[in-house]
């Protein structure tokens, strides 16, 4: 990388970290080093960055709430990416963010669940081009997904809720 690059990553880095991704998720998509990063998040936040491991896309889908949340953040995902790309497409994964908590206020049953966090969403995208996540349409026209070893029956949310 040279220096050119590396000042330009250095300022999409700081973006990134802005937006609240974890420092393990910058590095992965700056290509710059874990050093380098934790500096810079100093900066950028005022404090350390938070130590701790990334979740897996089965303990994210813990509740059929968190699972109607995720397959709300995926399906706005793939209707953005053009293609199957191998990496997460970090711009694409924001815009879907803020579309799924535009989505949130207008729906009653999930608007005071809880939330995914960003760094959830990048789990469940990079997950999905691991072939972990599966997209699913259930019998009512419902977008959902499902991953092995869920908590959650891997069966569509947004009809297990109706049904309550
Ligand atoms: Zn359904």
């Amino acid at each position: 990388m040279n220096l050119l690059q590396k000042s330009s990553q250095t300022l999409r880095a700081a973006e990134l970290i802005k937006c609240g991704f974890k420092t393990n998720i910058v590095v992965q998509d700056t290509g710059l080093s874990s050093n380098l990063i934790r500096t810079l998040y100093k900066e950028v936040q005022g404090e350390s960055p938070k130590a701790g491991q990334l979740p897996s896309p089965a303990s994210i889908l813990a509740t059929i709430q968190s699972l109607a949340h995720a397959s709300i953040v995926i399906e706005n995902y793939i209707e953005l990416v053009e293609s199957d790309t191998v990496r997460v497409d970090i711009n694409a994964l924001i815009q879907a963010n803020k579309q799924y908590r535009t989505i949130l206020k207008k729906n009653r049953e999930l608007e005071l669940t809880k939330e995914l966090t960003i760094n959830e969403c990048w789990v469940l995208i990079r997950g999905l081009q691991a072939k972990q996540v599966k997209l699913h349409h259930c019998d009512n026209g419902h977008f959902f997904i499902t991953t092995p070893k869920q908590r959650t029956l891997p069966t569509c949310p947004f009809c297990q809720l109706h049904q309550h």
